[in-house]
């Protein structure tokens, strides 16, 4: 009965548990061993709980197992956000999310790896070492949200939780064959959410299809007045964008993502996908958006300058690690010392140092300046068009160890993914291709503000007549 389980959808996962054809039970056990048998190679658990399902709950994914990024508290559990000053830290309350996923009867099945605090493209910055591409085990998940995208890769779970601050969600999809949906800045509730960047932070969806994608947004988003920043508007039900027609559509290729630099396998993936939409008589466009080339440096002062104003909390008093020291600015300096990794110490001087006076009007203040100019661009393009088509990550998943000595190229690996988030529009990465050496490829179709339904309507057209995201790794040597 339960064979087919990794090759189904969330939402049919529920639908037979509903119909009595497998029951809650059977379902977490099935991924329970697929977790026990594969998560030593692949390192992309962190913590594992005991069957948790609530059966009073009616939901469209009631039974479901769900894998939570570990950044998101969840009462009673362990949040360590893969940094060794929150090593035995347990959440004292549910972020906003996790109690909608509780009260919609999904079964949270365990905590997933990430870079420390998120800072990272390759969840090799974890105090718990990095997590493996269930496609090819030499080489990194993404990141940060790389447990969770490796773990439904590798269909460990059938869906997961990620946070986005700069492609965090997107970028591990691609890497690993998965969809990464970041939705709009204000969507989806960051109450419970360990701040990274607290203006560009968003959590969302990590699926193996678009559909469950929906279904999923569906139960996180809405407004939340734990967090000032959530949205009060309209909460669509993004599964009425399944199935819908795409004619009338148009869509951008921003010149400025379509260089001469474009890696050539990415370009022919891309260059198939766009002849696909191009049959369901979707319209292209050229369009620019010219301050693209700014992103990168006003991501890293802003997210850093946040960052480093949001890590100040942890000063060995107040959260988990505690060094031993003699006075008070010892306990500070040492437990920080001793606590936080590399990227977290980087973060911290590069933020705050912008934020320094004699410094704030250079880096900062200047940053918040090309940041409206990156949202104008956006703002301008979707006059003209309802999505922006471009490649999700310069290349495809590169090999552990190959970028973590070189911080500006690790940086460089996000240049498509952050200028969603400095302006606070949903993308989406979908699979898109294989490169030669069979590792997948994502394509990223980004949206104005509150339009993730136009994602879900594009990415659904692009799924009923592809199989790219039906592909699953092998998972040899296990
Ligand atoms: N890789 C980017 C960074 O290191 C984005 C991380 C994220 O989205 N959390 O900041």
């Amino acid at each position: 009965m339960t064979n087919n389980l990794i090759i189904k959808p969330a939402y049919l996962i529920a639908k037979d548990i509903k119909d009595k054809k497998n029951s809650q039970g059977e379902v977490y056990s099935f991924f329970e061993k697929r977790i026990s048998q594969h998560n030593a190679s692949l390192n992309a658990f962190v913590d594992l709980y005991k069957n948790n399902f609530d059966n009073q709950s009616n939901s469209n994914l009631t039974g479901v197992p769900i894998a939570i990024k570990d950044n998101i508290c969840i009462k009673g559990k362990k949040i360590t956000c893969a940094s060794k000053i929150l090593k035995y830290y347990q959440a004292v309350y549910d972020a906003t999310v996790i109690k909608k996923l509780k009260s919609s009867g999904l079964s949270l099945i365990g905590t997933t790896n990430m870079d420390e605090f998120a800072f990272g493209s390759s969840t090799e910055n974890s105090c718990y070492g990095p997590t493996k591409n269930p496609w090819d085990k030499t080489r990194v998940v993404g990141g940060s949200s790389g447990g969770s995208a490796a773990a439904v890769s590798a269909r460990l779970v059938p869906f997961a939780l990620g946070s986005d601050t700069g492609g965090s969600i997107r970028q591990p999809a691609s890497f690993c064959g998965v969809v990464g949906l970041k939705p709009t800045y204000g969507r989806v509730s960051r109450y419970g959410l360990v701040a990274f960047g607290s203006s560009l932070d968003q959590i969302g969806p990590i699926t193996t299809n678009i559909k469950d994608c929906a279904y999923l947004l569906n139960i996180i988003s809405g407004f939340d007045q734990n967090d000032s920043t959530s949205a009060k508007v309209a909460d669509p039900d993004f599964t009425k964008s399944l199935g819908q027609d795409v004619a009338s559509l148009r869509i951008g290729l921003p010149k400025e993502y379509f260089d001469q630099d474009l890696n050539s396998e990415i370009k022919e993936t891309l260059d198939q996908a766009i002849i696909f939409f191009k049959k369901k008589n979707i319209q292209f466009k050229k369009i620019s958006l010219p301050h693209t080339q700014y992103s990168v440096p006003t991501y890293y002062i802003i997210a850093s300058s946040e960052a480093s104003s949001n890590l100040q909390r942890f000063d060995g008093i107040r959260y988990g690690y505690r060094a031993k020291a003699d006075d008070l600015w010892q306990i500070y300096q040492k437990s920080r010392s001793q606590g936080f990794g590399d990227e977290a110490k980087r973060r911290v001087f590069l933020g705050t140092y912008s934020l320094s006076s004699g410094y704030y009007d250079a880096y900062y203040l200047k940053a918040l300046k090309v940041r409206r100019l990156i949202k104008n661009d956006f703002d301008q393009a979707f006059k003209e068009v309802d999505a922006i088509l471009t490649p999700t990550t310069p290349t495809a998943a590169f090999k552990i160890g190959e970028k973590i000595k070189d911080p500006l190229s690790m940086y460089l690996s996000d240049i498509y993914t952050i200028s969603s988030n400095l302006a606070g529009i949903p993308a989406v990465s979908l699979p898109c291709g294989f490169t030669k050496d069979n590792l997948p490829l994502g394509m990223q179709l980004i949206a104005k503000d509150y339009d993730e339904a136009t994602l879900i309507k594009l990415g659904d057209a692009f799924q009923q007549d592809t199989d790219f995201h039906k592909k699953i790794p092998e998972l040899k040597n296990v």
